[in-house]
């Protein structure tokens, strides 16, 4: 491998420019910037330097993005041997606008962890700073390329090697080397290096679970070719994992002797039968007057419940790896709410033509206005550029329109105009300087988080709320004569509010099971233990506001925005009868309530004939203890059958 790049590296070098490794010998200090985009927004910047003296390489990174106002600062320095085996680093600051870091190894060591004499290893933790995905890469490329290489203080990455790409850039055609990297974050990162090792492009994540991209400075004109050169490897990606499950689909798939809970609302049926066929419903009944046809798949699901497939209604889905997750926990329909509009389309294309795996996904078209807090890159600061978004989001298949939080309060009503004009629906963030009543009364539809609502409903004393309060009174009366659709994100709020210094596997027991790239970026995620009585106050109020909505008859639906991926959910059902749902009704919020949100309940949400084949076979008894909602043993989705275990182990998740 190393001979082989080498040689190509001569044969760039000829194209191009330099010798190959020159520089690894060369005594002026090496210099570079990156820049740091978030959803292909420039949001920052990192300045490295690599200083060599005769015995050692010392690498010094200064990284800082400004995330919706949120400084994310992080420096980093990693002194090595000549030959880049590491010797001492040091990484200290955030690296999402909700977690901190600082961290150190010296040597071999960290923690547990003992690297023996003579074996490879490289320290870096996570995807920031990207000068030392950089080093990662040296060294990996100067010592044989191995498959798996270990890391300090924890981990190890797999690197591949993906060939040479040829990018115009302004005026240049420029070759460069493609890597692939996993284990830094939850997925896959693409990397492209140029002849020197130097790195000129990163597509990965940030701690957020969000769309990041570094790009040298100079090959900013790139940005979006390197964006949609990863967004060709993940769906590549997800064809290769599609292809493992394909085997399990039947023409026709008799569910049979299951309690069916078929979302309704109507008593569970004891021992029952679902036919599917086509990918769709066509009986559902006692089984002692549904008929088995001849030659049907018969799936035995005694001792289990029969329920509707599940509806995840704040996704980000991000990265591949969202299709199997979302399918393991029970979700066959996933609402999309912001994403890079060219990544979700394609996601979902891939999806629905059975290239891909993953839930049917809905999207919501996000659109922003300009600002110190913007998000992403489609703004929307005059009414043209509104209608015109809207209409381009629309031509793309979405279904909705988001709104965050920097639109212009002017802006906001063009936007939901044009939105009810081409037939979508609104939902999003209530923009900055307005309060939810307004964003209603400007044709809101929906709103995203319940701490939208919560403010308007509190004491600001007591910081409780009263139900005979009139503002409370008002704020609900609103909700209900528009019909507003509150997916309330509670789970979310509980990870983010939840005091550090207890672990969320406290509330979460998911996050003992993710990937371990992953709990360790979530575990940084949490409120300052001095303010855990007001953070609690504040989730107390959260969870009463959406008791109280559900009470009144304001729909509330189930979503998560990421969180511990997949679990989230499960515990946002589960929070739902903390506030005082009835189990079936915590059920509907997930399946029926989001149908219904979206126009979709002659297709989707229950278990009735002519509806979809979105079907889970989940456990115990969900009715008697919600929490069963987390042991699903088997998903169909549009009739395909699928295992959890084998999904959750496909993304490096424990079964
Ligand atoms: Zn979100």
């Amino acid at each position: 491998m190393v001979k082989s790049f080498r040689r190509l590296c001569f044969a760039l070098m000829v194209l191009v420019y330099g010798s190959c490794w020159a520089q690894t010998d060369a005594q002026a200090p090496e210099q570079g910037v990156f820049n740091l985009h978030k959803f292909e927004q420039l949001i920052g910047k990192e300045t490295y330097t690599l200083a060599r003296t005769a015995n050692e390489v010392t690498l010094k990174s200064d990284f800082k993005f400004t995330d919706r106002g949120t400084p994310v600062p992080l420096t980093a320095s990693l002194t090595m041997e000549k030959d880049l085996t590491p010797r001492d680093f040091q990484i200290k600051g955030k690296i999402s606008r909700f977690s901190a870091i600082e961290d150190s190894v010296h040597g071999r060591s960290a923690g547990t962890i003992t690297i023996p004499p003579g074996e490879n290893f490289f320290d870096i933790q996570g995807y920031a700073p990207v000068s030392m995905q950089m080093m990662l890469v040296r060294y990996w490329h100067s010592h044989g390329s191995p498959k798996i290489l270990k890391t300090l203080p924890r981990g190890e990455v797999q690197i591949q090697d993906q060939g040479v790409e040829t990018f115009t850039i302004g005026s240049r055609k420029i070759p460069l080397h493609k890597l692939s990297v996993r284990g830094l974050i939850w997925g896959m990162e693409s990397l492209w290096m140029d002849s020197q090792d130097h790195l000129i492009a990163l597509v990965s994540m940030d701690a957020e679970m969000d769309h990041f991209e570094a790009v040298a400075d100079g090959y900013e004109d790139g940005l979006a070719t390197f964006v949609a050169g990863a967004a060709r490897d993940g769906m590549a990606n997800l064809a290769k994992v599609a292809e493992g499950f394909t085997a399990q689909t039947a023409p026709v798939t008799a569910i049979v002797g299951g309690r069916l809970i078929d979302g309704t609302g109507k008593p569970a049926i004891e021992n029952s039968v679902v036919i599917l066929q086509n990918g769709k419903i066509t009986a559902a009944g006692p089984a002692t007057s549904t008929t088995v046809p001849e030659g049907a798949q018969v799936v035995d699901a005694k001792g289990k419940s029969v329920l509707p497939g599940l509806w995840e209604m704040h996704s980000h889905f991000e990265q591949v790896e969202w299709g199997p997750i979302y399918l393991a926990t029970g979700v066959t329909t996933a609402r999309d709410v912001g994403n890079e509009r060219e990544f979700i389309v394609a996601a979902r294309d891939a999806i629905a033509a059975g290239k891909g795996i993953g839930p049917r996904l809905v999207m919501a078209g996000v659109v922003d206005g300009s600002g110190p807090f913007s998000l992403g890159v489609i703004r929307v600061d005059t009414p043209e550029q509104a209608r015109d978004q809207v209409q381009k989001y629309k031509a793309a298949g979405f279904q909705q329109i988001k709104i965050y939080s920097s639109v212009k309060p002017e802006i906001l009503k063009i936007i939901t105009a044009e939105a009810h004009r081409m037939g979508m629906t609104v939902t999003g963030h209530i923009p900055f300087g307005m309060n939810a009543i307004q964003g209603i009364e400007d044709g809101m539809d929906q709103i995203n988080h319940v701490e939208y609502i919560t403010p308007l409903m509190v004491d600001p004393k007591s910081k409780t709320i009263d139900p005979d309060a009139p503002n409370v009174k008002k704020v609900i009366n609103l909700l209900l004569e528009h019909h507003t659709v509150i997916d309330d994100t509670l789970a979310l709020m509980e990870v983010i509010l939840h005091p550090l210094d207890h672990p969320i596997s406290g509330f979460e027991p998911g996050i003992l099971k993710v990937a371990p790239e992953l709990k360790e970026a979530l575990e940084t995620m949490g409120s300052p233990p001095a303010k855990a009585d007001q953070s609690a106050a504040m989730f107390r109020a959260m969870e009463e506001t959406v008791r109280l909505l559900h009470q009144a008859g304001v729909p509330i639906v189930a979503g998560t925005h990421q969180a511990v991926p997949g679990y989230s959910l499960d515990r946002e059902i589960e929070l739902y009868v903390q506030a005082g749902f009835t189990p079936m009704e915590a059920i509907q919020a997930a399946t029926l309530v989001p149908a219904r949100a979206m126009g979709m309940e002659k297709d989707s949400g229950t278990i009735e004939v002519g509806k979809r084949a979105d079907v889970i076979l989940v456990d115990g008894n969900p009715l008697q203890n919600i929490s069963d909602i987390r042991k699903v043993s088997t998903v169909f989705a549009a009739g395909k059958m699928y295992q959890p275990a084998a999904l959750w182990s496909s993304v490096g998740f424990k079964p």
